[in-house]
């Protein structure tokens, strides 16, 4: 958008542009509107809370095309056995009976086996290399002051057989393009200067790179309503009005808005319009922390993955954040200590003589975690002008611009830039 030719900014002035409504003003919603402003139409995204207030501000800032695998495995799924009831694990689910929950758990578990994670693997791979490599060109035509960073990322081990197994892992992605080096005990600690012991070795990612999502959220608000977005927040939408097979406006808590098509990019409460779309979207919120802060001394000059604690760190100019933890409780959004005090902890394990100098942010967020680790991207089987964009599990930043881009392709009826098999509602019906 930044360089449009001269030529073609006119032929969009002299048509008129069709008008579409974002319902959702997260990474999704964003990048969705960038995208399709570039295809000429008109565009107004709603939000019932702020634009870019959502999980796509205080997440990791982590940019990630070698994040192929979904979460669906054995290893998986054995761990989550044993960590599922313990407030201070990695994963905790709140013990309640929720036929959605235990559905969706079931549809998560047939998803751990090799095919399903190849197919998910395939759809990964595509969104997240195509948004890898549409971030520079944006970064470049917007200059969005986000602490854009290439400087590549670290995954940190402390089993010896875990680091190793590994090797199995990198030999799969080498076959997408996407390599690590692997790195000895004496390799991490020069990079990381700081760690304590017990670390086995590492596997360092340079083709990675991070930003602050809440000044690349803020960026992109600036710059959509520097090109004419209309932004309407603290507006709830209630359901689609409809004629036929045709959706003509949105029905929020103080009016009825009308437009030519909708994208519902409502991440994890997509599922709350399944009824009208007529699909059923098996999105459940998995609630992750974060704590930002003042960067401490020591503190690591590159991304970390701890493997062991499944928890990250990222460093920015002047400030840095841990993250982590999946809890599945619902839409329950208060900060519970005992999850904030495992992150601390457990980044106090890998550094003991790290000290945070005060001033922190607590935060939680929900991603909307699918059942097989790809998102929907779609139109709705009962609206034809509704496009889903939904469910994008821990890859939502990794994955924004690409899905902007797919969607506008779909909306405008061009040659999809990348394949949109793998992202159909269809898929789980089978
Ligand atoms: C701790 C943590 C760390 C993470 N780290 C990373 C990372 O490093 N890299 C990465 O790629 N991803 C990361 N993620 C995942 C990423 O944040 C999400 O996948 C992504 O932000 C999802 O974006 P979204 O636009 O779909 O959802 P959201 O940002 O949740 O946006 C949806 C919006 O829809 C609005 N909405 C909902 N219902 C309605 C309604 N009825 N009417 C109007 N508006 C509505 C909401 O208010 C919200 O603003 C992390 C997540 C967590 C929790």
């Amino acid at each position: 958008m930044g360089e449009e030719p001269k030529q073609k900014r006119k032929r969009v002035m002299m048509k008129k542009s069709k008008h579409v409504i974002i319902i959702g003003g997260g990474v999704i919603g964003g990048f969705a509107a960038y995208y399709l402003l570039e295809k000429g139409w008109s565009v107004t995204i709603v939000d019932k809370e702020r634009f870019g207030q959502g999980v796509s501000s205080g997440n990791c800032g982590l940019i990630v095309p070698n994040h192929i695998l979904p979460l669906n495995s054995l290893s998986t799924l054995t761990k989550a056995l044993k960590w599922m009831l313990s407030e201070d694990s990695p994963l905790y689910i709140k013990p309640r009976l929720d036929a959605g929950l235990i559905k969706w758990f079931c549809q998560f578990a047939r998803h751990a086996h090799p095919k399903a994670i190849l197919r998910s693997a395939k759809g990964r791979h595509a969104l997240l290399k195509s948004s890898f490599e549409l971030y520079p060109t944006f970064m470049k035509a917007e200059k969005v002051d986000c602490d854009w960073d290439t400087g590549g990322s670290l995954h940190i081990y402390r089993s010896a057989k875990d680091w190793n197994d590994y090797r199995r892992t990198n030999t799969f992605l080498k076959s997408y393009g996407i390599e690590a080096q692997a790195l000895n005990r004496k390799d991490v600690l020069q990079l990381v200067p700081g760690l304590g012991n017990g670390i086995s070795g590492g596997w360092l990612y340079r083709q990675t790179a991070h930003l602050r999502p809440e000044r690349l959220m803020s960026g992109l608000q600036r710059i959509l309503l520097k090109h004419g977005v209309q932004i309407l927040d603290n507006c709830p939408v209630q359901t689609f009005q409809h004629r036929n097979d045709h959706a003509t406006g949105i029905v929020t808590r103080d009016s009825t808005l009308g437009a030519d098509a909708f994208v519902l990019a409502t991440g994890a409460w997509a599922p709350e319009f399944e009824k009208v779309l007529g699909c059923s979207l098996p999105i459940q919120p998995g609630k992750g922390y974060s704590i930002t802060m003042d960067k401490p001394q020591k503190f690591p000059g590159i991304p970390c993955f701890f493997e062991e604690q499944s928890m990250v760190s990222t460093p920015w100019p002047d400030a840095c954040r841990l993250g982590g933890t999946m809890e599945f409780s619902g839409f329950d959004s208060h900060l519970n200590p005992r999850r904030i005090g495992a992150l601390t902890r457990g980044f106090n394990g890998y550094f003991h003589q790290w000290h945070d100098r005060g001033n922190k942010e607590e935060w939680c967020g929900f991603r909307p975690m699918t059942m097989d680790g790809l998102p929907f991207i779609d139109r709705s089987p009962r609206l034809k002008n509704v496009m889903i964009a939904a469910g994008h599990n821990m890859i939502g930043l990794s994955a924004a611009p690409g899905t902007g881009k797919l969607v506008a392709d779909i909306m405008a009826g061009a040659p999809p830039h990348i394949e949109p098999h793998p992202y159909r509602i269809a898929r789980h019906h089978k």
